[in-house]
Parts: C-alpha cells; sequence; structure tokens
C-alpha cells in the first residue's frame, strides 16, 4: 500500500509480552506508562490546583507509544487480528502512523478501530490517563477535575468522563436501580447534589427492596455531593452504576487494566447520544 520496507516490521514475540501485560497492577502498569512526577502531581489531593501534566515530559517519556501498546496487547492477548477480515496472520505494522496492515484483505487499522476512541482525536495517553484519574478517585471525579487535570477543554473532559462512566454501564444490580425512583427523585432536568444525596437517603430509607450494603449508598451520597454539579436526570443511573462499579472493585489491584479492557471493549456512544435530552 505503498509504504516502503523499512516502514514495516513484523510482529514478533506479542504474545508473551501480553501475558506480562495482563498481570501488571494498576500501580506497576502506570509507573511504565508514565513519568513519575506526572503520577505524582495526579495523586495529590487537590490536583486540580496542580500544573496540568508536562506534554514534553510525557512526550519524552514516550507516554503515548507506551499506551499505544499497552491497549494494543491488552486488546489482542493471544496476537494482533484483522477487525475486519479476523487474519490472525501476515499483519504488519506501519511504525510511523502507529497501525497495522493487513495482508489478506489490505485493511488499515489501529488500536481504536472498532472502540470508543476511534472517533477520537485525543492522544491515546489522555484517555489512559482519565482512566487512571477516574480509577484512584475515591468519589469519582467532575468534568471539571479532570479538565484541570489533563490540560483539556470543559466540554472534551465532560465527554471523556461520560465514554468512561459509560464502559461501567450494568454494573448496579437491576434492584438497586430499582430502588432509585429517577423520575420522583429528579423532577427537574437539574438538581443540586445536595439535594439530591438528601432525597435519595430518605428514599432509601423508606424503601424495602434496598437490601444493599449501607455503605454503597454511603458512598453514592458521598460522590453525589463530592462530584457532580450538573447532574440531570438522564444521567444519573449511570452515576449509580459507576458507584457500584468503583464499591465492587474497591479491592481491585487491576482496576486501569480492567477498565481499558471495558473502554476498548465497549460499543461507541456518541456525543450527539450523550448531550440528546439533556
Ligand atoms: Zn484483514
Amino acid at each position: 500500500m505503498g509504504q516502503n520496507r523499512a516502514d514495516r516490521g513484523e510482529l514478533m514475540g506479542s504474545r508473551a509480552a501480553s501475558t506480562a501485560v495482563g498481570v501488571m497492577t494498576t500501580e506497576e502498569a502506570v509507573s511504565r506508562l508514565f513519568p513519575a512526577h506526572v503520577l505524582e502531581m495526579i495523586k495529590q489531593e487537590d490536583a486540580a490546583r496542580y500544573p496540568r501534566p508536562d506534554k514534553e515530559a510525557l512526550a519524552a517519556f514516550g507516554s503515548d507509544e507506551k499506551c499505544r501498546a499497552y491497549l494494543e496487547q491488552l486488546r489482542w492477548p493471544e496476537g494482533v487480528r484483522c477487525p475486519r477480515c479476523d487474519a490472525d496472520k501476515g499483519i504488519s505494522r506501519l511504525e510511523r502512523r502507529g497501525q497495522f496492515d493487513c495482508n489478506s484483505c489490505s485493511y488499515q487499522f489501529s488500536v481504536r478501530v472498532g472502540t470508543v476512541l476511534q472517533d477520537s482525536q485525543l492522544p491515546l495517553w489522555k484517555w489512559v490517563l482519565a482512566v487512571f484519574v477516574m480509577a484512584e478517585s475515591e468519589e469519582g471525579i467532575s468534568a471539571n477535575q479532570l479538565k484541570q487535570v489533563l490540560g483539556v477543554s470543559y466540554k472534551t473532559a465532560w465527554y471523556l468522563s461520560h465514554r468512561i462512566r459509560f464502559s461501567m454501564k450494568n454494573e448496579a444490580p437491576e434492584d438497586l436501580h430499582a430502588a432509585v425512583e429517577y423520575d420522583r427523585l429528579v423532577p427537574d432536568e437539574r438538581v443540586h447534589p445536595d439535594t439530591l444525596g438528601h432525597l435519595l437517603a430518605a428514599q432509601v430509607a423508606e424503601s424495602e427492596e434496598a437490601a444493599h450494603p449501607d455503605m454503597v449508598w454511603t458512598a453514592l451520597q458521598r460522590s453525589l455531593s463530592a462530584s457532580y454539579y450538573h447532574l440531570s436526570a438522564k444521567h444519573l443511573p449511570a452515576y449509580v452504576d459507576e458507584v457500584a462499579y468503583r464499591y465492587k472493585n474497591r479491592d481491585n489491584a487491576f482496576l486501569l487494566r480492567d477498565m481499558l479492557l471495558r473502554l476498548i471493549g465497549a460499543e461507541s456512544i456518541s456525543y450527539t447520544e450523550l448531550v440528546a435530552g439533556t
């Protein structure tokens, strides 16, 4: 397809490499993907007030290439397969573009193809860092915080956080959703989180269906009042799913990996779909 030989490399040893990647804990993975001082900054209690990640340091550390390789190994643990014809042999790497070329059907693709990352222009390191920030945060993170931490626009941060949250959907048990009467809880389009937390507590107290540990509800209320400033009824089930997911994974040392796996396996949701009816 016009690339010269020097631009191509046969894929070797991906199986062995991916095994190592699959068992790396969150801590091990991020320390390989990002410079230490960037992680230090992110882990500060009030990360949003610190300077944004130093793009040059991230580039010098090779973060984008490392994140790409990490995602490739998570997506194709048995070796790269063509998303179009499913061939697992005769796939060449096009180094300069971070893409692959399938000899069988001539399709050129990257790790983003067919995932929620496909239509995104954001560098992969911003995606991975956003997932890490969301994974690390005990109470969830608002789009405003994410905007500060990543140095992106509010719109981008909002979209990013919703897409990541979307990958946690269907995590809350059905009866947990049933116990939250969304329509009654949020009669208008927007409601102050404090009010919401209060209403939620009252509703849970009177609900006989709420056979869940109090901690889930406490976590939900705390999340809602700590992080989410503009909450609409439409997105509330997604927040409940997020809190349930966090609660279930509170001791998961592989949370970054698991969230990324969901992200690259999740179906795409467009910005238009997200904002419709908000
Ligand atoms: Zn193919």
